[in-house]
């Protein structure tokens, strides 16, 4: 937990620039300090709402990252001007530092062949990467996949599972291994795989990666339209009555 704190809905969220989270982070990893990093986002705090497990989940996190523009425009309603930090770039960030200081690291997540994919562009990519464990997000035997974790001690874990699932699977994991960093970060692994296109890079800028994902996959409208308008509705209360 950062000193930097803010709550959103009852949720808070570390106020770090993207740099500083670094830091915070490569200092734990030195120290063989483990933790959880929650990427925190409208649809997210609103499953936790629902899901009391999940609330306790990201309310323990000892850093809780703005990862969406939802988030970012709740911080500004309080008057908090704070940079976007969205998973998918942070955890890039991640692997690129622990290659240069060769820590070893996993990636639990996506489909079998998207994992493959994804590994591979990462080797190509950051060739010094020590990638000391990975498995796809389908598994049935998840005491496997965790003493595998266990036995290759990987300083930073990247878990794909979709929210909650990744959340639930890091939680029960770090109880059993708690000497590396956790995150989860979504469909990261799709990306990185070359399976699904990221928005423009104008898109990302104007904090509407959301709405070009949207457009590109229409069945992600439900998720939006049910989540975003109430979102910033009870976030201008929250500031009113902050
Ligand atoms: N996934 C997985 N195991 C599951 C369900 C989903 O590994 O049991 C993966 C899925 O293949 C995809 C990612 O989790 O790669 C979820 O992507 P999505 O974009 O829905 O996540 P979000 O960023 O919206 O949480």
């Amino acid at each position: 937990m950062t000193d930097k704190r803010c709550r959103v809905l009852g949720y808070s969220v570390d106020l770090l620039t993207f740099g500083e989270a670094v830091d915070f982070i490569l200092n734990k990893i030195k120290n063989n300090i483990g933790l959880h990093i929650i990427t925190i986002n409208p649809e997210i705090i609103f499953a936790a709402d629902k899901n009391r497990e999940l609330s306790e989940i990201i309310k323990a996190s000892e850093l809780v990252l703005p990862e969406s523009s939802g988030i970012v425009k709740a911080l500004s309603f309080k008057g908090i001007k704070q940079e976007q930090i969205p998973g998918i770039d942070f955890s890039k960030r991640l692997l690129q530092k622990c290659a240069v200081l060769n820590y070893p690291v996993a990636l639990i997540g996506a489909k079998e062949h998207v994992i493959i994919k994804a590994v591979n562009n990462l080797k190509k990519e950051l060739p010094s990467l020590n990638i000391v464990y990975f498995h796809d997000g389908y598994f049935e035997k998840e005491d496997e996949v965790i003493n595998e974790i266990v036995k290759n001690k990987p300083k930073l874990i990247l878990c794909a599972l979709g929210a909650p699932k990744q959340e639930m699977f890091i939680k029960k994991c770090k109880k059993i291994y708690n000497n590396g960093v956790y995150i989860g970060i979504g469909g990261s692994f799709d990306v990185w795989a070359g399976e699904v296109k990221r928005a423009p890079k104008i898109f990302q800028k104007l904090g509407l990666e959301w709405l070009y994902r949207t457009i590109k996959q229409p069945e992600r409208i439900k998720r939006i339209y049910k989540t975003l308008p109430v979102f910033l509705f009870r976030a201008i209360i929250d500031s009113v009555n902050k």
